[in-house]
């Protein structure tokens, strides 16, 4: 099958820019747990990129990879077209779960039990034609302190997909039972199914303050940032502020009339080009007069830049939350007495998904809308078959693009 793959990094070699597309052999079940999940549609996402460009941070991590060349990709959508024993037992007993909150699979399956539709000789069609599927990436340990506390997202043995291990972005890939998610007859569509994986790490960000009938800010909006922004009008919040900074190649016109106004389509109040001091002035002089001198409930920082927490400093109620997505490099230099303990805030740093809990929460949400909209708005500006990738990433470096899939 064809796959899209980056060398494993060696110790005194050269790290080469870019993918290669080559013929691997298709993945098969050889333990009990494993699912072959046939791939509809891979995302790109900011890691994606900086494996490409040979970011070092993502250097050392591909130096842990089991794999040698690595299939890159890690969120995707497909269909299920085999399972081993025991990952078949897992499956029908999602179905049967699903079922009582889903009427109309619950008719398909009426008084089917996991054991009798396991059993069933058109099972395995009946689970390839009607369910889409996707998988936590994360392959967590199961035996750590954080995995036997239910804190899988900062297992300390994480495997990651598509990083450590071969992903998604070929024919085939194979993930373990227990880590995949189903979705019946299109109850979300499987080109949104795709990107779950980043779409959670903004659900994660945005659920782990409150934000029913509170003031929010979204720092950053990019791809991440916009997600929050719909995640955060979804969840209730009650005003919703946006920054991002205008730059040498997205210029100030250019971040108004896209991004700021999708932000302000997804349900945002107020967006500010801080890189402006008059609007960055504007912003906070807003937040004051909109809240009684008192400040956001909440702050997302979802820029990766360190400017951010500056802003976030002067926005943030006493005793609001602030949370920590993107990535910012170098250190930073931070008045912990003042902007953090006589504040009373609390700092959250957001790793992957919370398994389960972040997927239930996104998943009622898209279900509640959000997916729809992010259909309607063409969230997902571009797809290519799996050999355009080149032009897959030329799109997302010309900074024009928000979504882009992979098609097999
Ligand atoms: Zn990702
Ligand atoms: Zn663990």
């Amino acid at each position: 099958m064809k796959a899209i793959v980056k060398p494993k990094p060696k110790e005194d070699q050269d790290w080469p820019i870019g993918f290669s597309i080559i013929d691997k052999p298709e993945p098969k079940v050889t333990a009990p747990g494993d699912v072959i999940i046939a791939v509809h549609a891979g995302a790109i996402c900011g890691t994606d990129v900086g494996i490409y460009n040979g970011k070092q941070s993502l250097r050392k991590e591909m130096m842990k990879a089991l794999t040698d060349p690595v299939t890159v990709g890690h969120e995707f959508s497909g269909r299920i077209v085999d399972a081993g024993k025991d990952a078949r037992k897992h499956i029908t007993r999602l179905i049967v779960q699903k079922a009582k909150s889903n009427r109309k699979l619950k008719a398909r399956i009426r008084t089917k039990t996991p054991a009798s539709l396991a059993s069933d000789k058109k099972f395995a069609a009946f689970l390839e034609e009607s369910f889409y599927a996707t998988a936590e990436m994360h392959v967590t340990c199961g035996t750590c302190y954080q995995c036997r506390l239910g804190e899988r997202h900062v297992c300390r043995n994480t495997v990651i997909k598509g990083v450590h291990d071969d992903g998604a972005w070929a024919k085939y890939v194979k993930v373990p039972a227990e880590n995949v998610r189903l979705f019946y007859d299109r109850e979300i569509p499987p080109d949104i199914i795709a990107f779950m994986d980043a779409l959670g790490n903004a659900t994660h960000t945005v659920m782990s303050a409150s934000v029913k009938g509170r003031n929010v800010a979204v720092l950053g909006c990019g791809v991440q940032g916009l997600m929050a922004v719909a995640i955060a009008k979804y969840a209730g919040a009650k005003r919703i502020y946006v920054t991002d900074a205008s730059s040498q190649s997205v210029s100030h016109d250019k971040l108004v009339n896209t991004r700021f106004a999708l932000a302000k389509h997804y349900g945002a109040d107020a967006c500010f080009d801080v890189a402006l001091e008059s609007e960055r002035r504007g912003m906070i002089d807003r937040v004051r007069s909109d809240t009684d001198k008192t400040g956001v409930d909440a702050a997302f920082e979802m820029s990766g830049a360190y400017k951010a927490y500056d802003d976030a400093a002067r926005i943030l109620r006493m005793g609001g939350t602030f949370s920590l997505l993107g990535l910012p490099s170098g250190t930073h230099q931070v008045d912990f007495a003042k902007n953090i303990i006589f504040s009373g805030i609390t700092v959250h740093g957001i790793i992957g998904r919370k398994v389960f809990q972040t997927w239930d929460q996104m998943e009622e949400l898209l279900k509640a809308g959000l997916a729809k909209m992010l259909v309607k708005t063409g969230f997902v500006t571009h797809q290519f078959p799996l050999d355009g990738y080149e032009e897959a990433f030329a799109a997302i470096h010309s900074g024009d693009a928000y979504k882009v899939l992979l098609k097999p």
